[in-house]
């Protein structure tokens, strides 16, 4: 998230991600991948991620800092939301980046739907 130690934040220190033994769940692969499998595996991943920041305690904190214009990197995740998400909190139109991530979305929503059924 941050490029060097010195940039840390304070809230830094509580953020359920950096307690993770794999900070790279918050990064998702762009472009995005094609074939079926490896998107399979995105979604899982970028669940997994999501289902922790759902719990983190610097939510707010982080999300003010992934809106900031340097962090708006596309198949990243700040404050729970993916890069599609903050950039429509910002009132910036969609263009082909946020088309991709159409389908991380569909796969999420099927993902959730299939855990809520307990399938
Ligand atoms: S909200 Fe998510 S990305 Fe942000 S600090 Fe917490 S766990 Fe990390």
């Amino acid at each position: 998230m941050f490029d060097s130690v010195e940039k840390l934040p304070t809230w830094h220190k509580d953020a359920e991600c950096q307690r993770h033994y794999d900070p790279d769940l918050w990064w998702y692969d762009y472009p995005l991948p094609s074939q079926p499998d490896e998107r399979a595996e995105t979604i899982l991943r970028v669940s997994v991620a999501l289902e922790y920041c759902s719990a983190c305690p610097v939510r707010k904190e982080c999300l003010a800092e992934g809106l900031k214009t340097d962090n708006l990197h596309a198949g990243s995740i700040w404050g729970g939301m993916l890069f599609s998400d903050r950039r429509r909190m910002l009132g910036k139109r969609a263009n082909d980046r946020y088309y991709n991530e159409r389908w991380l979305k569909a796969g999420l929503n099927r993902l959730s739907r299939r855990r809520n059924s307990g399938v």
